[in-house]
């Protein structure tokens, strides 16, 4: 009797509601994925819009679930940030990137890859060293693994971020700029940080067609990312009128579901090889 009541108060009790038991159930899983190849990398090609050759990938994780198939990265990435489950997510994700070009050195997959870090992760003291040890132990080249942050996660604490980031472009690992115009900043941040790349959202790329305000938003974006010595990447490259429309502005590369939807890493290769230049 006594037990049967125990566990009644336990399902019960209002303050213990079927979302937190959800969440922790997840949180477990998720631990559970980074720590036994639950999780994939995908990759999504970049095409330099000049040359039509590949000029990189953007690596996105997925997790592979056991009843829910494949999650995406909306669906937990928040999660892991709140319960510090990001710093061996991203650990896992940087490596499998560079897994991936050590598999693939010397072929024509060998393109720079760059992961999305969280500001949790900027925060972390020991991103650089680490990232440096991942690096070493993989023999990764400079240039070859490219980090990509948002505005916001740079306002944060702009000092810190200055200085995590220039160690990080000595090392030889670029910058760019995610999901440009979106956030508050002053752009001030782009005369004081080692920015080698800016990503237009695709909000602007989206709007652009049928909006001319947005598509001079666009067109001065790219001329004063020029001015400042950085390339440009398009992302959300849904159609050919975008390509058009981007490369008459002199846009550096493109990204999205015109050029290719992001893949599993074993389909690249096959990609690489069927690929014809828009
Ligand atoms: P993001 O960095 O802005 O990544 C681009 C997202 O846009 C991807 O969604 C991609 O699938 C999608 N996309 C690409 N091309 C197109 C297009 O032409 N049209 C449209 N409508 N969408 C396109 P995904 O893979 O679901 O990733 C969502 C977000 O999750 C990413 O946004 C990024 O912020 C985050 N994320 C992904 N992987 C990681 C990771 O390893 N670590 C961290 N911290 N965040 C990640
Ligand atoms: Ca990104
Ligand atoms: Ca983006
Ligand atoms: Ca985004």
């Amino acid at each position: 009797h006594a037990r049967m009541h125990h566990l009644g108060y336990a399902v019960f009790d209002p303050s213990y509601s079927h979302a937190q038991a959800a969440r922790l159930v997840m949180i477990g899983e998720l631990r559970h994925a980074i720590e036994n190849n639950g999780l994939r990398l995908y990759l999504q090609p970049k095409i330099d819009m000049r040359s039509g050759a590949v000029c990189g990938a953007e690596g996105l994780v997925r997790w592979m679930h056991e009843k829910r198939g494949i999650v995406g990265p909306n669906e937990f990435i928040a999660l892991a940030e709140q319960t510090m489950l990001i710093k061996p997510l991203t650990e896992w994700v940087i490596d499998a990137a560079l897994r991936l070009q050590q598999e693939w050195l010397h072929t024509r997959c060998a393109v720079p890859i760059a992961i999305n870090l969280s500001a949790v992760n900027l925060r972390d003291a020991g991103l650089p060293e680490a990232l440096r040890a991942l690096r070493t132990e993989r023999g990764s080249a400079r240039g070859m693994l490219e980090i990509e942050l948002t505005e916001s996660m740079l306002m944060e604490d702009a000092e810190h971020a200055l200085q995590v980031l220039a160690g990080l472009r000595d090392d030889g690992v670029p910058l760019h700029i995610d999901d440009f115009g979106t956030g508050y900043s002053s752009l001030s941040y782009l005369s004081r940080l080692p920015v080698d790349c800016i990503k237009i959202d695709r909000s602007f790329v989206n709007d652009m067609l049928h909006n001319e305000n947005a598509a001079r938003i666009v067109r001065s974006t790219i001329d004063l990312a020029h001015d400042l010595g950085c390339k440009v990447v398009a992302e959300g490259v849904e159609s050919r009128e975008h390509w058009d429309r981007l490369a008459s502005f002199g846009c550096d590369i493109a990204q999205g579901f015109f050029i290719a939807k992001p893949m599993a890493a074993q389909d690249f290769p096959g990609w690489m090889e069927a690929f014809q230049a828009p």
